[in-house]
């Protein structure tokens, strides 16, 4: 199997998404969740009806509403079958209603929909429901209930349950004749501002008189004038049911806007209603009301959320606080957070220092000294920028505060303690409250002795869908805050409830109802069912041995990769026995043993790990998951072939580089790469005999990315033993082989490559010393860090030339069309002697030049002809008289009718370099730049030679043009002709020759230039 490991064919690679995505399983639509441990039902929000939720709750939670609710039969509402019929008299929304309340007490489902029943109002949009504010959506619910109840025995139910009467009344204080007013009621709406909580905003209201004296006179009807009278109003008639609402929207006036109070406002558990009745000589239990119901809003006056506090009459539900363990550490919180919320509220932190004064009253200035002291905080830093001044806030809460009458001293008014103003006090101003009404003010502590404390106290937060049991003391969390309580709602303590309904949310429910609500329950358990059993199938992919060849170190599909897998669905709590049954049954003509063993598609092909084992064991347990592949076959061979599993020899695909040959141009590609698959249980070793069976090294690229000098990594001699999966090599690693001769790229102590391998390139040396024998040519690796004489150095040794050689021998890079070119400086690196890479050097004889010589070459040239070129080489330093000298020598010429010029652009004499006793470098004279030794003295200084060149006009059709080439073939000397060496008749069209030159002084006239 390893000799075929290095094919290269890998196009099955791209075919190896054999469709593995996870299929989606077309699944009913999931049926909706149970209820929650609480085993009560919640109401879905069907956006923006979590106010509707909340007051449809507290409907349900008052048994005596939906029990008369409940036992309105089909002869008076008709049914809801008949609804599409056009004679029948449907009464649809207390059918809905019965109906939700229904599914609310007895479908197992988390969350009821309201949806028919916002029909049945005809809200058929989200926006009409948001159009409602839950107090008014009490009264539009009320309101359209009796209406659709009009003529049944349901008529009245609103009425017998939430109907109240007040009555307001004025005596005149002369005739002492009572006027009276009724007012009738289904719930009460008290103010919250500046008032501390409920008791006193019905003290406000049903208790205080108001009267009209001085110039608010009343007009007494039987005394016809203008009398003093009093006006109050009490409670005539108490419903079973008082639903109370919380003014805490107002408008301030001053900001011209809405805004929430979030002041405290306390409300008892239980309240006695005797004092603000009109009838006081009731029995007390007249008079008893017990909270039932808090409706919760969380927000400001232009949004927020509703859910609501609701007392669990009938025990419904199924109440189970967590056990109190953590019972300290919560009640600390409980107390920090109460504490938190206290400091927010100045009027309660203002009280409370009061009330530990002895004489309940202190200057207004020391009360600020005591708020700094007793809770470090200064009213000025704290309060003022909400609530102003500290006076002026005291003044204006004057049902609470009490000024003394020089306003120097304050303190807490009578009903807040027991010890009033004394003698001082404004006393006849303050009605003192009767005795026995203060007393039952402090319910709290007398609760208890009135009720069962473990019975009919399971609070419940219904919260949309959301259902949760709280405890009682939670309300008080409610008494402020921007989440606060919003409306209440009591029930009267007589109202008791039959012990049969205890516990048993069928009470009272008529019977077609149960049988609804028994076949949806039935409907919903099979559902589940149903879905259950779905959600434990799980799809396997089969992959037949039959179908696979074994090759390039993993299996490979013969056909496809879609022929060669069967996809079965089998519940995952079946066991592996079942599971076999269910695949020989498949493969009818299956033989022999059958192995089934957990396959995986690697990018290699697919690679087999353990066999399934343990046929009495579930898929699950086995581990097993959706998805799975698994590989049927006997166990040994695939197709003969011998199939190693496990994830030792699970096989990877490496990249494996080489170094390029010749590279044109130096840059891009400087490898070559091919995949190879290897099994991961490779020995390294094993490794480079195949790929390198000369000899070499492996590095591996440590990023798996960039092919950077820093990425690659040598593998150690020492790790020849080690494996291809030990040393960390997975599918898609790149290892780089270096063959033996490549090898001074790498620093072997330290592991690293010495140079950029994407630099890594050839020169070519072409032996130039040896004229007679062939040009032997030879290529050297170097990096574009290679300094030449290495280079050299090298290139000798490959050439196999006598080492003496280097000492007097140097490269020289050569051209395109084979001249040599000026030698290299042997200490130049390639990148600074610009060579391209794969470009041809010529070792030649003769030092290169120092970084501080030139190499240059020079022509002799004379006004008639130009000799051969010449080289050598000079300081940088030298003069240009130095520089002239030495080319004489050279050319073997004398005298000093000579001066130097250099070669310009056309490869002519140009400028001349007169400045003799400057140096070479001054002038900008390079490395490789062609002098003109030109014959003629340099005119003196400020003389300019100029050439003169005559023209001979051909024929008499040039005109002119030719005339301006003239002009120009004087003063530019023929840019566009074709260009030979100076001196030489110019072959155009037009009949120009050279007719010498005149050495004129710069500041001469033209005519001076004529007549030379
Ligand atoms: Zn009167």
């Amino acid at each position: 199997m390893f000799g075929d490991l290095f094919e290269e064919d890998f196009s099955f690679i791209s075919n190896n998404q054999c469709g593995k995505g996870k299929k989606s399983k077309p699944r009913d639509t999931e049926p909706p969740a149970p209820r929650e441990f609480t085993n009560l039902s919640g109401i879905k929000n069907q956006g923006g009806t979590c106010y509707l939720n909340s007051l449809l709750q507290t409907l349900l939670f008052t048994p005596e509403f939906r029990e008369a609710l409940f036992s309105l039969g089909p002869e008076e509402l008709g049914t809801l079958d008949d609804i599409s019929k056009p004679d029948a008299k449907v009464r649809i929304i207390p059918l809905q209603l019965q109906r939700l309340f229904a599914q609310l007490l007895l479908l197992d489902q988390q969350a009821a929909s309201t949806t028919d029943l916002t029909e049945s109002f005809g809200w058929n949009s989200n926006e009409e429901m948001r159009q409602h504010d839950v107090q008014e959506l009490n009264r539009i619910l009320f309101s359209a209930l009796e209406t659709s109840l009009v003529g049944t025995s349901g008529h009245d139910i609103i009425n017998r349950l939430y109907h109240g009467i007040v009555v307001n009344q004025i005596v005149c204080k002369e005739c002492k004749n009572v006027s009276e007013r009724q007012e009738d009621f289904l719930d009460l709406t008290v103010a919250v501002k500046g008032v501390a909580g409920l008791e006193e905003a019905l003290w406000n209201m049903y208790v205080e008189e108001e009267y009209f004296e001085n110039d608010n006179l009343y007009r007494c009807g039987a005394c016809d004038k203008l009398v003093e009278a009093s006006k109050s109003a009490k409670l005539r008639k108490l419903p079973p049911f008082l639903t109370i609402s919380l003014l805490r929207f107002n408008f301030d006036f001053e900001k011209c806007e809405r805004y929430k109070e979030t002041s405290c406002y306390t409300f008892p558990i239980q309240i006695n209603l005797r004092p603000f009745c009109e009838q006081t000589e009731l029995d007390d239990s007249e008079y008893m009301y017990e909270l039932f119901s808090v409706i919760i809003h969380k927000g400001g006056c232009y949004g927020g959320h509703y859910h609501v506090y609701i007392r669990d009459v009938d025990e419904l539900g199924n109440w189970q606080l967590q056990e109190e363990e953590s019972n300290t550490v919560e009640d600390k919180v409980l107390r920090d957070t109460e504490n938190a919320k206290e400091v927010e509220n100045p009027l309660a932190v203002l009280k409370g220092i009061l009330s530990e004064e002895e004489s309940k009253q202190m200057p207004v200035d020391q009360l600020g000294q005591k708020l700094l002291e007793k809770k470090g905080m200064s009213w000025n830093k704290k309060y003022r920028k909400q609530y102003g001044a500290l006076r002026k806030y005291l003044q204006n809460h004057p049902q609470v505060f009490q000024f003394s009458p020089d306003e120097n001293k304050v303190g807490l008014k009578e009903k807040y303690h027991k010890l009033p103003f004394k003698s001082d006090s404004q006393g006849q101003d303050l009605q003192s409250p009767p005795q026995k009404n203060n007393v039952q003010w402090n319910l709290e502590k007398t609760s208890t002795t009135l009720r069962d404390s473990s019975a009919g106290c399971h609070w419940f937060d219904l919260n949309d869908s959301k259902v949760q049991p709280i405890k009682e003391k939670d309300i008080e969390k409610q008494f402020q805050g921007k989440e606060s309580a919003y409306m209440l709602f009591y029930r009267k303590s007589q109202l008791k409830r039959p012990p049969e309904a205890r516990g048993n949310p069928r009470y009272q429910i008529p019977e077609h109802l149960l049988n609804e609500m028994n076949a949806a329950n039935t409907e919903l358990q099979k559902k589940r069912a149903e879905c259950d059993s779905a959600s434990h199938g799980i799809d396997l992919h089969l992959h037949l041995s039959s179908c696979y060849k074994f090759h390039n170190g993993a299996l490979h599909p013969s056909f496809t990769w879609k022929e060669s897998i069967v996809d079965l669905t089998i519940d995952r709590r079946r066991t592996l026995g079942d599971l076999r049954q269910s695949v020989f049954q498949m493969l009818e003509s299956w033989e022999g043993d059958m192995i089934l063993s957990i396959a995986k598609p690697l990018p290699a092909g697919l690679h087999l790990y353990h066999s399934l084992d343990g046929d009495e064991l579930t898929l699950d347990g086995i581990g097993l998951a959706d998805g799975a592949d698994i590989f049927v076959w006997n166990g040994k061979e695939v197709g003969g072939t011998k199939v190693l599993t496990g994830p030792d020899h699970e096989p990877v695909i490496v990249n494996v580089l080489r170094l390029a040959e010749y590279n044109e141009g130096g840059k891009g590609q400087h490898f070559t790469e091919s995949q190879h698959i290897i099994p991961c249980s490779t020995e390294l070793g094993a490794l480079r005999r195949a790929l390198a069976p000369s000899g070499g090294i492996i590095l591996k690229n440590g990023s798996g990315l960039g092919k950077d000098t820093k990425n690659w990594e040598v593998l150690p001699e020492e790790d020849m033993k080690e494996t291809v999966k030990s040393v960390g090599l997975t599918d898609g690693c790149s290892i780089l082989i270096l063959d033996s001769h490549d090898q001074s790229l790498v620093n072997v102590s330290n592991g690293n490559l010495t140079a950029f391998t994407y630099d890594i390139s050839w020169l070519q040396v072409k032996n130039f010393c040896r004229t007679d024998a062939e040009e032997k040519q030879v290529k050297i690796t170097t990096t574009i860090e290679t300094v030449m004489s290495d280079i050299k150095i090298k290139a000798i040794q490959e050439l196999q030339l006598e080492e003496e050689l280097a000492n007097d021998s140097c490269l020289r890079p050569v051209s395109g069309n084979g001249k040599l070119l000026s030698p290299v400086p042997e200490d130049y690196t390639v990148k600074e002697a610009e060579l391209k890479m794969g470009s041809l050097l010529g070792l030649c004889h003769g030092k290169s030049p120092t970084s501080t010589q030139l190499f240059l070459y020079f022509i002799v040239g004379s006004d008639q002809h130009t000799g051969p070129e010449m080289e050598i080489v000079v300081e940088e330093t030298a003069s240009v008289r130095e520089c002239l000298n030495l080319m004489l020598e050279k050319s073997g010429l004398s005298g000093d009718n000579w001066h130097l010029r250099r070669l310009d652009w056309c490869y002519e004499a140009g400028e001349a370099l007169s400045q003799e006793n400057a140096t070479l470098k001054e002038l900008n004279v390079c490395r490789g730049d062609t002098l003109v030794l030109t014959e003629g003295k340099l005119p003196p200084k400020g003389f300019l030679k100029i050439p003169i060149w005559w023209y001979k006009p051909l024929n008499h059709m040039e005109h002119q043009e030719n005339a301006r080439d003239q002009v120009n073939g004087v003063t530019c000397k023929m840019e566009a002709l074709e260009v030979s060496p100076a001196g030489e008749y110019v072959q155009t069209d037009m009949g120009l020759c050279y007719a010498g030159s005149i050495e004129i002084t710069g500041e001469a006239s033209l005519e001076d230039l004529k007549i030379q």
